[in-house]
């Protein structure tokens, strides 16, 4: 899409420090990286969010995320990493180009988990979390 930063680094448009290529995932060095190694995995298509990808598209970028975990943890040192994708602007995706985010991390980086987002836990009923189970469920 015109105007899209990753469609114009899936193209060539724009240079980035390319990592992974095939026919429907490409990953890169993120430009203003969170920790040294950051990766970002992206569909060549521009599609906007996680559950709009073709199960082709949504296969190709995991199975890139899969490959690339190790690799980044072997290349930096990093012991771990954090994958995330912030999908939808409610959740603070700037970028409307789906992609996962793969961020090396180490001891005290002062980071936290994803469970220090700021989230206070809801109190759920059985009632509640039976009903969204079935009604997910219920979905084709
Ligand atoms: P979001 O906030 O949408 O989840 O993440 C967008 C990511 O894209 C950010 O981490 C940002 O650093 C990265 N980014 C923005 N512009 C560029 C760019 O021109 N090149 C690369 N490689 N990454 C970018
Ligand atoms: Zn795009």
């Amino acid at each position: 899409m015109a105007g899209c930063i990753f469609c114009r680094i899936v193209s060539g448009d724009v240079p980035a420090r390319s990592l992974h290529e095939d026919e429907h995932a490409v990953a890169f060095l993120d430009a203003f990286p969170l920790a040294e190694g950051h990766i970002l995995v992206v569909p060549r298509a521009h599609v906007g969010r996680l559950e709009e990808l073709g199960d082709a598209q949504a296969r190709a970028v995991f199975a890139a995320v899969h490959k690339l975990t190790g690799r980044v943890q072997k290349a930096t040192g990093a012991p771990a990493t954090t994958i995330a994708v912030n999908n939808g602007r409610e959740a603070g995706q700037e970028v409307p180009h789906v992609h996962v985010h793969i961020v090396p991390r180490w001891p005290g980086d002062g980071a936290g988990p994803i469970h220090a987002l700021g989230w206070s836990r809801p109190k759920l009923s059985a009632e509640r979390m039976d009903q969204i189970a079935k009604s997910i469920r219920a979905l084709p």
